[in-house]
C-alpha cells in the first residue's frame, strides 16, 4: 500500500458569529454577552425567591461553582420585595455575581410596583408568550421595556416553545394553510419562535431600548429543533444569543441532550451565553448544571475553567478500583483548589492531568502538555504510580 503524503489537516476553527455586545452591570463590575466576549456560563436557582436567605445561599453556591450570572424567579410581590435583600446579602457575603430576574405573566406589575427590585436586578428575562393577548399584551410588554430603559438594564427576550404567543402561532398556521404546499406544523412552530423573538426585539428597539441591550433565546426541548431554530435565528439577526435546551431532563439524558445540541451550535460559532437546564436528582446538587456548562465549553476548547482530568476507562489490565479512586479524588481536589489557584497561578485552568489504569498509554499522554499518573502493574499492589510530566504541563 502506498501512503500518499498529505498536508496537515486542521481542526475546527471555532470562529464566533459576530454579534452586538450586551453589558450586564452590577456594582462597579460587568460581564459582556456577545460582541466577541467569551461564552458566558449562567444558571438558575430553584429556591423560593421570597426566602432571601435560602436564595442568597444558593446563588452563592452557583457563583462559587463558576456561574457568571444567576437567574432567580420573580413571580410574586413577596418575591419582588425580597430581591434587594438578596442583593444586599450577596454583597455582604462578598459574592460578586449579577442577578437576572425571570418574569412571566405579571412582570409589568412587579417591575413597576417594586422599583427597588427593578434596580437590584442586573438584567430582565421577558417571555413575550406569557404577557396576555392583543392590546393588553402590547401594553404589558411596553411597560416592562420602559422600566428596562429607565434603569438601563439589558433584557433577554426569551421565547419558549411551551409558551409561544398563541395569537402569532394561530395567524401563522392560517397563513400556512394558504400556501400551495403547506409546511408541516413543526416547521411553522420553528418559524413562529424565530419570528416572535425578532419582532419583539424590533418592538423593544422602537420603544427606546438600545439594540445592544437585547439578548434573544428560542428554547425548545428537542435537539434537532434547537439546532434548526438557532441556525435560522443567527442568520436573521445580530443580537447575542442565549443557548439552552429547555427541559433537558435528568441525569445522563439531560447532560447528553444538552451537550449534543449545544456542541453543534457552538462549533458553528452560534451562542454567547449558555445555561444547562438539568433536572436535579431529589436532594441533588444544583451546581451540577454549572459544571456541565463549563465542561462543554472547556472540552470544545472555547474556554478553560479548571484543569481537565483525562482518565482511561480501565480494562482487564486493571484489577482494582485504585485508579478510579485516584481519578475521582484528583478531579475533586482540582475543582476545590481552583478558587485559590486561579489567583495564585494564572493559566492553571488550562493544565491537563491524565490518570491512566496502567502505563500502556501513559507515554502517549505525556507527549501532550499533561501531568500523567499511570498505575504500575500489577495494579493491585498499590505501588506508587508512574508519574510523568509533558513539556508544557504547568503554566
Ligand atoms: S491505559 Fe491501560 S488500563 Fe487503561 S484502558 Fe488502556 S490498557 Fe487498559
Amino acid at each position: 500500500m502506498t501512503i500518499v503524503e498529505q498536508s496537515p489537516f486542521p481542526i475546527g476553527q471555532l470562529t464566533r458569529r459576530p454579534t452586538r455586545g450586551a453589558r450586564v452591570v452590577w456594582d462597579t463590575k460587568q460581564v459582556q454577552i456577545g460582541g466577541g466576549a467569551p461564552v458566558v456560563v449562567q444558571s438558575m436557582t430553584n429556591t423560593d425567591t421570597a426566602d432571601p436567605i435560602a436564595t442568597a445561599i444558593q446563588v452563592k453556591e452557583l457563583a462559587q461553582a463558576g456561574s457568571e450570572m444567576v437567574r432567580i424567579t420573580v413571580n410574586t410581590p413577596e418575591a419582588a420585595k425580597e430581591v434587594p435583600a438578596i442583593r444586599e446579602q450577596l454583597d455582604r457575603m462578598g459574592v460578586s455575581v449579577p442577578l437576572v430576574g425571570d418574569f412571566h405573566y405579571n412582570g409589568h406589575k412587579l417591575l413597576t410596583q417594586f422599583p427597588e427590585c427593578a434596580q437590584a436586578l442586573s438584567k430582565y428575562r421577558i417571555n413575550p408568550g406569557n404577557m396576555g393577548g392583543g392590546k393588553k399584551r402590547d401594553d404589558n410588554f411596553a411597560q416592562m421595556i420602559e422600566v428596562a430603559c429607565r434603569y438601563e438594564k439589558p433584557v433577554r427576550i426569551g421565547v419558549n416553545w411551551g409558551s409561544l404567543d398563541h395569537e402569532l402561532m394561530a395567524r401563522m398556521m392560517d397563513d400556512n394553510s394558504r400556501r400551495s404546499v403547506p409546511w408541516d406544523a413543526s416547521a411553522v412552530m420553528r418559524e413562529a419562535l424565530v419570528v416572535s423573538a425578532i419582532t419583539n426585539a424590533a418592538r423593544a428597539e422602537e420603544l427606546g431600548l438600545a439594540g445592544d441591550a437585547i439578548i434573544l433565546s428560542c428554547k425548545v426541548s428537542h435537539v434537532q429543533d434547537l439546532i434548526s431554530v438557532y441556525r435560522n435565528l443567527s442568520a436573521r439577526c445580530d443580537y447575542p444569543l442565549h443557548l439552552g435546551l429547555t427541559e433537558a431532563g435528568m441525569g445522563s439524558k439531560g447532560i447528553v441532550a444538552s451537550t449534543a445540541a449545544l456542541s453543534v451550535l457552538l462549533q458553528e460559532g452560534i451562542g454567547d451565553t449558555i445555561r444547562i437546564s438539568l433536572t436535579p436528582e431529589p436532594g441533588g446538587d444544583r451546581t451540577r448544571e454549572v459544571i456541565v456548562a463549563q465542561e462543554i465549553l472547556q472540552t470544545m476548547g472555547l474556554r478553560a475553567f479548571t484543569p481537565m482530568v483525562v482518565a482511561c476507562p480501565g480494562c482487564g489490565r486493571t484489577s482494582s478500583t485504585y485508579f478510579q479512586e485516584l481519578a475521582d479524588s484528583i478531579q475533586s481536589y482540582l475543582r476545590r483548589q481552583m478558587p485559590v489557584w486561579k489567583a495564585q497561578y494564572p493559566g492553571v485552568e488550562s493544565m491537563n492531568v491524565a490518570v491512566m489504569g496502567c502505563v500502556v498509554n501513559g507515554p502517549g499522554e505525556s507527549v501532550m502538555p499533561t501531568l500523567v499518573s499511570a498505575c504500575r502493574a500489577p495494579e493491585r499492589s498499590r505501588q506508587p504510580p508512574f508519574l510523568s510530566m509533558g513539556s508544557a504541563a504547568l503554566p
